[in-house]
């Protein structure tokens, strides 16, 4: 039997400090499978650095020196989580028969990598990793998390629940989900759309390794937004929330106003008058920004700018010395 050649890829913005630990973890985990003849010699670990400020790069490059198992790829800045993982992806695809796409700090249990081959094996195409619960995780980001698989759901995204981006995909996997030409483009919500036979592995979230998230409230709210990062859309967003500051406060005059008319003495007319103004002028901005989401959108699509931009691939190398640190 031909084994499979596996690429793992492992997108990473400023994360020297769990780095070093979780190239040797996920090589000693790449060897185990190599030994067992689970996967092909030619397997790799593809670090992506999602244009780091610190020294990742530096580590990964140095590391792919010395270790065969390792190859990197450079991105021109830092282009967000979903973007590094589709670089890494694509270029992967083209050197293997199936990838999995991992976290850089080992929060996902690599010991399932070896579970997700063995699906493919039995001819998965695509195996999602689903965590079993999430007590590592705060109480804040459990929250806003399950609110957003709820949200998403109702507004009719097949979304597989308590799945992050550790998955295994196949080659032709791969493929396909290049044909998704979106500049928005939302992984968990895009690969269920590609069929294929596909099935799911549970494991326990550990804690993250080292290093602090990337993803403070800021970012996760952008994620969630899809896209607030563009100044293009944000003026409407503005719009939108003052249409819901709007809205709230004519719920807070009419509250008071009420509290006033049975325990106080009212002016006749003008109250009603002025709750009504707050609560249809909130409603109509809300709409507006609403609107404004959606032809934000189509004007991001609209200019089908390129996801990312490679700097170094490490496939590909030699590359001119004073391009790689
Ligand atoms: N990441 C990235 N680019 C970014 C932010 C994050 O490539 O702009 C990577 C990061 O290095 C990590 C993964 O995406 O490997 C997930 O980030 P993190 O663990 O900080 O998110 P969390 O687990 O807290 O949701
Ligand atoms: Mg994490």
């Amino acid at each position: 039997m031909i084994e499979p050649v596996l690429t793992i890829v492992v997108p990473c913005y400023n994360e020297e400090e769990v780095l070093p630990d979780t190239i040797e973890q996920l090589e000693g985990q790449l060897k185990e499978l190599i030994d067992d003849e689970l996967v092909s010699k030619q397997s790799k670990i593809l670090f992506v650095d999602d244009g780091s400020k610190d020294r990742t790069w530096e580590l990964i490059y140095k590391e792919g020196l010395r270790n065969d198992y390792v190859r990197g790829l450079k991105l021109s800045r830092n282009v967000g989580h979903q973007n590094a993982l589709l670089a890494g992806l694509f270029t992967a695809k083209e050197h293997s028969d199936c990838v999995i796409s991992i976290d850089a700090d080992l929060q996902d249990d690599i010991r399932v990598i070896r579970e997700f081959i063995v699906r493919f094996h039995q001819g998965y195409e695509i195996v999602y990793g689903v965590r079993k619960g999430r007590e590592t995780d705060t109480l804040f980001k459990r929250s806003t998390a399950q609110g957003f698989y709820k949200l998403m759901k109702k507004m009719g995204v097949d979304l597989v629940y308590n799945h992050a981006d550790f998955r295994l995909l196949s080659k032709r996997a791969v493929q396909e989900l290049e044909r998704f030409n979106e500049v928005n483009l939302f992984l968990r919500g895009i690969v269920p759309l590609l069929g294929f036979r596909s099935d799911v592995v549970y494991y326990d979230r550990l804690e993250r390794q080292a290093g602090e998230t990337k993803y403070p409230l800021k970012k996760m709210l952008g994620f969630a937004l899809d896209g607030i990062t563009s100044f293009s859309v944000s003026p409407i967003r503005f719009v939108l929330i003052i249409g819901f500051v709007s809205f709230f406060m004519s719920l807070l005059f009419g509250g008071y106003f009420l509290f006033l008319k049975f325990f106080g003495t009212t002016q006749t007319g003008w109250t009603s008058l002025i709750t009504s103004i707050w609560l249809i002028g909130g409603l109509q901005l809300i709409a507006i920004g609403l609107i404004g989401e959606y032809v934000g959108k189509i004007y991001k699509e609209t200019k089908h700018r390129p996801k990312f931009i490679v700097e170094i691939d490490s496939y590909s190398l030699p590359v001119p010395r004073h391009h790689l640190l």
